[in-house]
């Protein structure tokens, strides 16, 4: 028991001191290190194979919704990105830029890209001629570069990894219904994969993409309360077609202009999976992104028979398609108990001489710190119904936490104590950029989503009629 307390007290306090618990779970659970160049991440295996468990799941899905994928350079001439007034404004505190190369100085410096509209844009221009071209749908997976003076792994780094979908269209009602399109993936991926409930719905002109006509988000309620922007797809219109003369021919023989639009979600997703399912043993990762998703550790694993029926599970699991660990290590069973729940392994399997002799493995599920018994015989079938029922009940969890935890306020007063005790506050909006400004300054909250309907009478700041309810948060 001292050696369980010892372990578990390497975290912070989850509820009192929410920010270092972050801070010693991504670490100590080996996601990431610090990079050597300020604000950037080396992400350790344990956290890449999240990534990769990410991007696997959400490609599959890009491909069955028709999306190709493509690699842009991550260079881009200086002169593209200021092609677009408003993208240029926006992005021109965050771009690092190449000057000297081989020795020399250039001749137009070069941006290391902070996203690839105008890259993709100017290919776009080369290669729409003709109605019969379009719609032309791309995505890259890559890393980007963002300038921060502030940041924290995985959800602000100087650089991180993403993927960044751009498509245009012939018409603008068909690159709008894309752009909602996507963010029902994203929502539906949230869900499904992440096991994570999101608000989704448009962003204020103040939080839109710089360039865009218009931005949608999903936001995700992380444990204290915050919001983590978890994905965002941007409506441009015509902006990035004239910018960078994406012209075709259509039927009727007439030139025109295409309509873009792009979506992205990023390394993020890790942040917001740590800080909606952790608790205060650490990680609690859900089953379909878990590098691990059974681990078996064997009792008195040094008696006859145990390591090998340990092994014979592991075969038979792998075989059904799990990622399963056996830890077979000299260290205790009760170190190993700790590891990987800090580590968030979803099921833990116990196994041991009694167990194997009554023909039951010892089952842990992560999520609920229970323990129960499972009959070995048709253990991957048992293993994997558990697995299920544990995702929706991590999401069942999550939604509750959120809908509990939103909370409407008529007055300023009301949506500073409503923030101050971690809710999501919904509250009328004039609509009027002031009002917004005033929210921030006053309860340091910003607008996160926009609701489908505006319900509220009254702006929370000035009194006058409501335009949009709006979803207000602190946020990461
Ligand atoms: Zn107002």
């Amino acid at each position: 028991m001292a050696k369980n307390e010892q372990f578990v007290s390497q975290i912070a306090d989850i509820e009192t001191d929410f920010p270092q618990w972050y801070t010693d779970v991504v670490l100590k659970t080996q996601l990431v290190d610090y990079g050597p160049v300020k604000g950037t991440m080396v992400i350790r295996p344990y956290g890449y194979a999240i990534w990769e468990n990410i991007q696997k799941e959400m490609d599959a899905r890009f491909k069955a919704a028709g999306v190709e994928n493509a690699y842009f350079p991550l260079l881009i001439p200086m002169s593209f990105m200021t092609k677009e007034a408003e993208h240029v404004e926006g992005f021109a505190p965050e771009v690092a830029v190449v000057t000297h190369a081989g020795g020399e100085k250039l001749q137009e410096p070069l941006a290391v890209r902070p996203t690839s509209e105008t890259i993709i844009g100017h290919m776009m221009g080369k290669w729409v001629e003709s109605w019969r071209d379009l719609p032309l749908r791309m995505n890259q997976w890559c890393n980007v570069m963002r300038w921060e003076k502030t940041t924290r792994p995985f959800l602000r780094t100087s650089e991180f990894l993403w993927q960044e979908g751009h498509s245009v269209y012939a018409t603008g009602e068909e690159a709008e219904q894309e752009t909602l399109n996507m963010l029902h993936l994203y929502e539906d991926f949230a869900k499904k994969v992440l096991c994570m409930p999101v608000l989704t719905g448009r962003k204020t002109e103040k939080e839109k993409f710089a360039g865009a006509v218009a931005t949608y988000g999903m936001e995700a309620m992380m444990h204290d309360g915050k919001s983590l922007q978890s994905g965002t797809t941007h409506y441009m219109g015509q902006n990035f077609a004239k910018a960078f003369n994406v012209q075709f021919t259509d039927k009727d023989g007439s030139l025109k202009y295409g309509y873009t639009m792009s979506y992205g979600a990023s390394t993020r997703l890790i942040g917001a999976i740590i800080m909606t399912h952790g608790d205060g043993r650490g990680l609690v990762l859900p089953p379909p992104v878990a590098p691990v998703q059974v681990v078996i550790v064997p009792i008195a694993q040094k008696k006859e028979g145990v390591l090998e029926a340990c092994k014979a599970l592991e075969t038979m699991l792998k075989q059904a398609g799990l990622r399963v660990r056996l830890d077979d290590s000299d260290n205790s069973p009760g170190w190993k108990f700790n590891e990987w729940e800090m580590k968030g392994v979803p099921v833990r399997i116990e196994l041991g001489p009694r167990d194997i002799e009554n023909g039951v493995m010892t089952v842990f599920r992560r999520d609920t710190c229970e323990k129960g018994e499972l009959p070995l015989q048709n253990a991957a079938e048992a293993v994997k119904g558990l697995l299920a029922e544990l995702s929706e009940a991590l999401y069942k969890k999550a939604e509750k936490r959120m809908n509990e935890r939103i909370v409407s306020a008529n007055s300023l007063e009301e949506l500073l104590e409503g923030v101050n005790g971690g809710n999501f506050v919904k509250a009328g909006w004039c609509g009027c950029r002031e009002c917004e400004d005033r929210v921030k300054e006053y309860a340091q909250a910003t607008a996160r989503v926009m609701a489908k309907e505006n319900t509220a009478d009254q702006c929370v700041v000035c009194g006058k009629p409501s335009v949009h309810t709006v979803f207000f948060a602190r946020a990461y």
